[in-house]
């Protein structure tokens, strides 16, 4: 019997680790592109479901080709570690954080309007924005930005496209008009 159990409890544990390893993205720990979509279905029909806001907000940093192409590749992708912990240091455990590919996040924010989203998306343009990486290079720290666009969720809508149609035009907005700053769809 304690045999039983514990291949019982290996298979499980197996089990756990493949689902992490399917729904996180490698380089950053985040949810991946098919677990944040899955994730935001979910939250969309609670949202329905309750009559209660949610925010979406889709956030890009600033000329991430610069620092590749100035730093190389291996310090983008510390970039982009630093970048994804700062957000999820600061956003609220019920927040929903993912890495939709390339330098593109997006964060579900479950019971906020976008009023609200844009508070909590003003404060993590601004740690962003405090942060320091060591340069690999020598001399000053190296510093980035992230542009932001935010969306809320219609009454009726059942799927994220529009959603992040409407997150995605904002953050070309917020591109548009000079970059690391906050727009609101
Ligand atoms: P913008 O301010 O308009 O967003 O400019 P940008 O340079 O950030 O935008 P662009 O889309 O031109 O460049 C994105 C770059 O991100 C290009 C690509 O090489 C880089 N990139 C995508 N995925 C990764 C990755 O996993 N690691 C690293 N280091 N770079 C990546
Ligand atoms: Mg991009
Ligand atoms: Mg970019």
């Amino acid at each position: 019997i304690v045999a039983i159990k514990y291949d019982i409890s290996a298979a499980k544990q197996l089990q756990a680790d493949l689902e992490r390893l399917a729904n996180t993205d490698e380089l950053t720990g985040l949810y991946n592109r098919r677990q944040f979509l899955q994730r935001a279905q979910e939250e969309i029909a609670r949202g329905q479901r309750w009559q209660r806001p949610l925010s979406l907000a889709m956030l890009d940093l600033d000329f991430f080709k610069r620092i590749n192409d100035r730093f190389g590749h291996g310090f983008g992708d510390e970039v982009l570690r630093r970048f994804a912990s700062c957000i999820q240091f600061n956003v609220r455990l019920e927040d929903v954080c993912g890495r939709l590919g390339g330098e593109e996040f997006a964060i579900l924010l479950p019971d906020t309007d976008r009023y609200n989203a844009g508070l909590m998306m003003e404060r993590v343009r601004e740690a962003v924005e405090q942060l320091r990486l060591d340069n690999p290079l020598g001399g000053e720290a190296v510093r980035f930005t992230v542009s932001i666009g935010i969306s809320e969720l219609y009454p009726g809508e059942e799927t994220p496209t529009p959603l992040i149609a409407r997150a995605d035009a904002a953050l070309y907005l917020a591109k548009q008009e000079g970059r690391n700053c906050v727009r609101t769809g």
